[in-house]
């Protein structure tokens, strides 16, 4: 096989990584074209105070089990290279705690039953209402004739304010990245499956020990590199050549290369810059139109080392950040991010003020933390799929019609939610169709 072309990958992020990983796997020749000056994509390293941290904070959960795979493939191991916790999502208002919410390890639907009857501050009438809610979608008896907001169907199933506000508000920001206001109740109803009703690995947590570069995109370099694969950085794809329904090449800003299979793995607006000027690539291409995003910024703030949360990460009410998560598990203590997720027509304001106005959240949140000693806002625009209403009809497919194309990223649709594990899923899965095709040509 070694003397074949190479499959071309256009984009180092999660999935071009994926991608390459199982075509070298296999021995088969690639060549990883990245437009950055590192691999990793939007999860990629960022510096604060000299120290690495990751571009997005991103929630890797155990049921994710393409990732797992992955870090299988790499040698990254469970307890050396990250460990496994319950999930737990704490609310916190003012000072107090407003509601907590432990998943515990019992097979489904035993797990969310004594997670949500032990849950702390929610009255017991809400505890059962959602439970029954949770039920019915086991039971599969919701019946969505056309798509709707989170928001209007928990209001059909009888949810009340509170049990929205503390418990499926947050969910559906962490999994779904949008608010109930305009989240899609059909990936709703799919978020309830995967993470309360099926394996009990689902609802737990990876917490990496180290950032997610030095994890995964250095040694998916490493391996790939030394299964002979080429890797080339700093080389922006500017054109794809497609020739009587065939890929025949591509170009970067200083070559071409004469191609017959190629990956795009470039994300959502680099995918649809280069399929737009092909005509027989059109319903991809509306597909990708039609799907939201949401910006997402993070703030980093390094206070005494002394300064910890209750746990690892923590959501908040009614303030700017959503998400907080305390930096110690990765070596760097008294870090803590805080996460904003905001439409994009939300203008959000200068870093300095944004600051400002989480420092403040944080002073009444915690009144005996000390002031931050430094801080850096890392703002990543169109960052993250939102599952808005009717996103699961827009997702688009791997392929479309042209040989020796493949698409791949969160924004096709896979088995799971749109998500990390979906981007990786779906490079993987290009890469098995690759092989397949091969191995009818060559019987490897
Ligand atoms: C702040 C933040 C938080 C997130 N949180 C979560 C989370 O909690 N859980 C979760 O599952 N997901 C989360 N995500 C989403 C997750 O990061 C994405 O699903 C994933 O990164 C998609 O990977 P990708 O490889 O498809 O795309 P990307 O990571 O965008 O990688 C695409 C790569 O292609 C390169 N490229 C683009 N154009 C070209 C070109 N023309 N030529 C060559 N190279 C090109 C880019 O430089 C980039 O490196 C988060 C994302 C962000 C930004």
């Amino acid at each position: 096989m070694t003397e074949s072309a190479p499959v071309y990958i256009v984009g180092g992020g999660w999935t071009g990584l994926s991608a390459a990983i199982e075509l070298c796997r296999k021995k088969i020749p690639v060549t990883l074209i990245e437009s950055g000056k590192q691999l990793g994509g939007k999860t990629r390293r960022v510096s604060f105070d000299g120290k690495p941290v990751d571009q997005s904070q991103i929630m890797l959960f155990g049921g994710y089990q393409n990732i797992l795979r992955l870090f299988r493939t790499l040698k990254i191991q469970e307890n050396q290279d990250y460990e496994r916790v319950p999930f737990d999502l704490i609310l916190r208002r003012k000072r107090k705690t407003k509601f907590r919410f432990r998943h515990f390890r019992l097979p489904a639907p035993y797990g969310i039953r004594a997670a949500m009857y032990l849950a702390r501050g929610m009255p017991m009438q809400d505890k059962i209402r959602s439970l029954r809610l949770i039920d019915k979608i086991r039971r599969q008896q919701i019946n969505l004739t056309e798509d709707i907001s989170v928001a209007e169907f928990l209001m059909q199933q009888g949810q009340r304010d509170r049990v929205t506000r503390f418990f499926w508000r947050p969910l559906c920001r962490m999994f779904l990245h949008a608010d109930v206001s305009h989240a899609s109740a059909a990936l709703f109803m799919e978020m309830v499956t995967w993470l309360f009703l099926a394996d009990p690995d689902n609802s737990e947590v990876l917490l990496l020990h180290q950032d997610l570069s030095t994890t995964f995109s250095d040694r998916a370099m490493d391996y790939i590199e030394q299964k002979g694969g080429t890797i080339k950085l700093g080389h922006e794809v500017t054109a794809l050549n497609i020739s009587k329904k065939a890929v025949s090449g591509i170009q970067t800003d200083d070559a071409a290369f004469t191609a017959s299979r190629v990956i795009l793995a470039a994300a959502r607006e680099a995918t649809q810059r280069l399929l737009e000027p092909h005509r027989d690539l059109l319903n991809t291409t509306q597909c990708l139109q039609h799907l939201d995003y949401a910006n997402f910024v993070t703030v980093y703030l390094q206070f005494p080392r002394e300064t910890t949360l209750p746990t690892y990460f923590l959501h908040t009410l009614g303030t700017l950040g959503h998400c907080l998560i305390d930096k110690r598990m990765q070596h760097n203590p008294g870090m803590m991010a805080v996460t904003i997720l905001e439409k994009p027509q939300v203008p959000l304001p200068e870093d300095e003020k944004i600051v400002e106005e989480i420092c403040a959240q944080l002073s009444i949140l915690f009144p005996h933390w000390k002031s931050s000693l430094s801080w850096q806002v890392v703002r990543a625009p169109e960052a993250v799929l939102s599952c808005t209403v009717d996103t699961g009809k827009a997702l688009a497919a791997p392929s479309d019609g042209i040989s020796g194309l493949w698409v791949a990223g969160d924004f096709v649709r896979a088995p799971m939610l749109p998500s990390l594990e979906s981007a990786v899923y779906n490079g993987r899965n290009c890469a098995r169709r690759i092989i397949e095709e091969l191995s009818g040509q060559t019987g490897i």
